[in-house]
């Protein structure tokens, strides 16, 4: 197919589509095997993609074997059973399928109108997740681009419902000459909330913060110190799932201080949220319900492809409020039918709801409770079998899929453990078994390993165990490992 062509070639695009099927099928098939994240040269990466754009087009199967070929080197193996960065997810072969499909849609997700079929996958989709973890009925949903988006559209209805009640209305009027909102935060807050308040105009830098405990979680006692110092009621970010610990923030007390204070309290779930559905882990989330608003990612433990964070509120007028474009273009109809981009920031969107459907579809409620478990599961193996090793300390209660660990050479010195701690997160990157990145916790510097990936398996915990400590081995003389399995 002539890339400037007006007509369309139907048997060119099939074989296209087919070619590069074949070939996402092959690069999945090979993940397994490759090397997690290999490390690459820019300068290469940029001069096997790049040149001055072309005044003239080119076939479109070989730009997308030429993509394919020079994009491949600076690919990282994220969507393998390896990679413990971060906090992300692969992608559940049926939430692939479904994204696949929603392309070949390409159906505009705004409105009703231009796509019935993604609006009401939509509508559906958005009473599953709220039944799920439990939230109170006719709380409403907007799926995001991830869970910035999702704390920004928070944090909007928030600002939106607490300026309500001083007869300001934000959207109209701005932030100029309102009432002050005093915004409380936990001291271990994830930065998206930080960005999200920058963005909302209530500042990043002008929130009171609330001092966390050992594992990063919020302490009660704290938030309602801070709280009899206000005359206002506020906007409260409490956390479910710390990114370094796993660790969860006490939401009942929390709840009850919130309420105590006539404020609002959101909870930003991004990872953890997902153990409300699971009977053995929801413990973690009691007075989950008890919040005002939540957030959450698909594209992290739901293992859905990028991108897709979820936004709950309990005030769906606050939500709707904040977040409409109104009577711009008002195309909606009798009532029955929702309109999804009144529940995010944005006009024209991606149909995210077909992927959230695959996947909570062909998991089920058990499967579901089963991922979050497994890799639970996992974690506390990794946890287990590292802290077994001489000179190895893992720095966190392992309640969720997060593990810190910390390399020490048994001298007490703190800068070396961390030099040598850096030593062994690099040297793993390297070795490309398993990808782990490096974080601080409390001031020292660890490891972080996150089990978030639904195809990984025990057989993928202990190959990524036995690098880790050959790894440790190699560059700190720690002694190599003891045991395997
Ligand atoms: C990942 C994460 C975010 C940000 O999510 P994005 O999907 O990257 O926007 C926010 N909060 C927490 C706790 C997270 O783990």
């Amino acid at each position: 197919m002539n890339a400037t062509g007006r007509e369309v070639d139907v048997d060119d695009r099939t074989a296209l589509l087919r070619e590069v099927a074949e070939r996402a099928i092959e690069y999945l098939d090979g993940v397994d095997a490759r090397p997690v994240g290999r490390p690459i040269e820019v300068a290469r990466l940029r001069s096997g993609l790049g040149s001055p754009l072309p005044d003239a087009g080119m076939d479109s199967a070989t730009v997308l074997r030429d993509l394919g070929a020079a994009a491949e080197p600076g690919l990282v193996a994220s969507a393998g059973p390896r990679y413990f960065g971060f906090v992300i997810g692969g992608s559940l072969p049926a939430a692939l399928a479904a994204d696949w499909l929603t392309s070949a849609w390409d159906q505009n997700a705004a409105m009703y109108v231009v796509s019935p079929a993604a609006a009401v996958v939509e509508d559906i989709v958005a009473g599953w997740l709220v039944d799920l973890f439990g939230l109170p009925t006719g709380t409403s949903i907007g799926l995001t681009t991830g869970a910035t988006m999702a704390n920004f559209t928070a944090l909007a209805a928030a600002r939106h419902a607490l300026l309500q009640r001083d007869d300001w209305d934000v959207e109209r009027q701005g932030l100029f000459g309102a009432p002050e909102i005093p915004v409380v935060v936990g001291d271990e807050a994830h930065v998206t909330i930080h960005v999200a308040l920058q963005m909302l105009g209530l500042g990043r830098e002008r929130v009171h913060k609330v001092q966390a405990d050992e594992q990063g979680r919020m302490r009660p006692d704290a938030l309602r110190e801070v709280l009899s110092g206000l005359d206002r009621p506020a906007i409260v970010c409490a956390q479910a799932g710390n990114v370094n610990t796993g660790g969860f923030d006490p939401l009942g007390p929390i709840a009850d201080a919130v309420m105590a204070n006539g404020g609002w309290l959101h909870v930003d779930g991004a990872f953890g949220l997902w153990a409300a559905a699971s009977a053995a882990l929801r413990g973690h989330l009691v007075g989950l319900e008890d919040a005002d608003s939540w957030t959450t990612d698909a594209h992290k433990w739901l293992n859905v492809p990028y991108d897709c964070g979820i936004v709950a509120v309990r005030d769906a007028a606050a939500h709707h409020a904040a977040m409409t474009l109104g009577a711009a273009y008002y195309v909606e109809t009798a009532g029955a039918e929702r309109d999804p981009y009144n529940w995010v920031a944005e006009s024209s969107r991606r149909a995210r709801g077909f992927t959230v459907y695959a996947a909570l579809r062909t998991l089920g409620r058990s499967g579901l409770a089963e991922l979050i478990e497994r890799c639970s599961a996992m974690a506390r193996r990794f946890a287990e079998r590292l802290a077994a090793e001489p000179g190895v300390r893992i720095l966190n209660d392992v309640v969720l899929n997060q593990v810190l660990v910390r390399f020490e050479s048994g001298g007490g010195d703190a800068a070396a453990d961390d030099e040598l701690t850096r030593n062994v997160v690099a040297a793993v990157q390297r070795d490309g078994t398993c990808w782990m990145g490096g974080t601080t916790w409390h001031g020292k510097a660890a490891m972080r390993i996150s089990v978030s990936n639904w195809s990984t398996t025990d057989d993928d915990v202990y190959a990524s165990v036995e690098a880790i400590l050959r790894c440790a081995a190699e560059v700190g003389g720690l002694p190599a490992a003891t045991a395997t399995r």
